[in-house]
């Protein structure tokens, strides 16, 4: 829906009150507007044209996330206006006043900062930055009023400090996952969720286009601690932070398996759990298993394929010997982030516990691999009449299942949440294609830009792969039933008549 649909007040409008400068302005807008378009209407309504992105805090200094399910709220009690300087979000706050202090004190306070930094290696970054802007002024004219021997002494305090801090940073380990923890510092912005938000996160209707990549980690962050994993595994939240940041860095920008891609597939399992009630039937293991590897599956996904990549003798094809080498990287990409203590949601967790996760997490995403598929789902089938929660093998090929439905449930969700999604889907696959053409490699026709059709691309998707899983789970799940095989053959009718038009249209 666009801009110009949101200033009439019907029933699915909502109207806001906001304190800028001093003046109280009525925000008017669609329950069904985007995060964007809400930005665009309350910076026009406020007649500012910040480029900053704009944060609403309510009477306790609380962020409110401004999206349509923004807590309406009294024109006695309107929300406060920050603006969020997205160029400051990178990097880590560095402004402290250094310059006004003398050497001396800036010194000190380095040595303070270093202790700390031994046992917090987040400050690493920061320290350095100092030792180098303490040298600079030690070189610089601001120096020339303190005497030489104290000059002197700085320097070598200076000097130091560096080598200190040398010989206390980690062994140089220049790969690309272990470069990235080191840099990013839990720093987004905590939006504080309304109770809406809570309730449709648990439902696969939920509308995940509408939010924004530091959204998505406040929500799935939410998910950890909703599901009683930070307290069963005694999770830090910080770490939790730092790891979910680290997650986020590991997504390529792919037109489909990119962060948000992530974050759908998660959303989607952390439904199933709630809508199959799962947390009866599974142990808390099992539980934080199924959740994190759904966030882990599709990890540094290059956007090209395992056909692609055996094709082509990738190194990824080289390094796993053509079996399953995406499935295999996204997991060890997975365990890559969590052997860095800082980045480990699982560091408190027992040796034991943290075997058993990890060996699941593998069968899990490993599973993913559609090659799999009739493989994994003829397993399941010949169980479902007679499910057994007990039974290790039953549940194995369940969560299997449960996976690979998440990881594909696009059509499960309404139709235009659902359709962008093929979208970015086929602009991949014609991405590799058009590049298999150019290397000479053999091309999929369900890639091939020249013979794929939107509603036949979804069709045979939906009849033979999508319908025949969900319902597997629905004979052990009953509700799947209603809520998602329903939606599928809906979808599948739509595309047939579309099909059928299309046929028309050439005759
Ligand atoms: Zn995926």
């Amino acid at each position: 829906m666009g801009i110009g649909a949101l200033s009439g007040v019907n029933q699915s409008s909502k109207s806001i009150y906001i304190d800028y400068k001093g003046k109280i302005h009525k925000v008017i807008f669609s329950r069904n507007s985007s995060n964007e378009e809400l930005q665009y209407l309350v910076k026009t309504a406020l007649k500012t044209n910040k480029c900053a992105q704009i944060i609403l805090k309510d009477s306790d200094e609380n962020c409110i996330q401004l999206s349509p399910s923004i807590p309406i709220n009294p024109i006695s009690n309107p929300y406060k206006v920050e603006f969020l300087d997205l160029s400051s979000q990178n990097g880590i706050e560095n402004k402290n006043n250094d310059d006004t202090k003398t050497p001396q004190e800036f010194l000190a306070q380095v040595v303070k900062e270093f202790s700390k930094a031994i046992k917090f290696e987040d400050s690493k970054k920061e320290l350095m930055d100092r030792i180098t802007n303490l040298e600079n002024r030690i070189d610089g004219s601001r120096m020339e009023s303190l005497k030489a021997i104290e000059v002197e002494k700085c320097r070598k305090e200076v000097k130091d400090l560096r080598e200190m801090f040398q010989k206390a940073s980690l062994p140089k380990q220049e790969d690309r996952t272990k470069k990235q923890i080191m840099e990013n510092i839990p720093n987004y912005q905590k939006y504080q969720l309304s109770q809406e938000t809570i309730q449709y996160l648990k439902t696969p209707t939920f509308n995940i286009w509408h939010w924004e990549a530091n959204e998505m980690l406040t929500l799935i962050e939410h998910m950890y601690h909703e599901l009683g994993l930070v307290r069963e595994f005694n999770i830090n939240p910080t770490t939790l932070k730092r790891w979910l940041l680290c997650i986020q860095a590991n997504y390529r920008n792919n037109p489909f398996h990119n962060f948000r891609h992530c974050f759908c597939v998660a959303q989607m399992m952390y439904g199933m759990i709630h809508l199959c009630n799962l947390q009866s039937c599974m142990t808390k293991i099992e539980i934080a298993t199924l959740i994190t590897a759904a966030i882990c599956h599709d990890l540094d996904h290059p956007g090209y394929n395992n056909a692609y990549q055996i094709n082509a003798r990738t190194e990824l094809a080289i390094r796993y010997n053509d079996i399953s080498p995406l499935e295999n990287h996204h997991c060890a990409v997975a365990f890559q982030i969590l052997s860095n203590p800082a980045c480990n949601i699982f560091f408190n967790a027992s040796d034991e516990t943290f075997k058993e996760i990890r060996g699941n997490m593998v069968k899990l995403i490993l599973a993913t691999d559609m090659a799999k598929h009739k493989e994994i789902l003829a397993e399941l089938e010949e169980y479902v009449a007679s499910f057994d929660f007990k039974n290790k093998d039953h549940m194995n090929a369940l969560k299997m299942i449960l996976i690979k439905c998440c990881d594909i449930s696009n059509e499960v969700r309404p139709m235009e949440i659902s359709e962008p999604w093929l979208d970015c889907l086929l602009e991949e696959y014609f991405n590799q294609s058009d590049r298999e053409k150019e290397e000479g490699l053999p091309v999929a026709p369900f890639m091939d830009r020249e013979k794929v059709t939107k509603p036949g691309a979804q069709v045979g998707f939906i009849k033979f792969v999508l319908i025949p899983m969900f319902e597997a789970v629905a004979k052990i799940f009953p509700i799947v039933q209603e809520t998602m095989v329903t939606t599928l053959y809906q979808s599948y009718n739509r595309y047939s008549q579309l099909i059928e038009a299309e046929k028309k249209d050439k005759k």
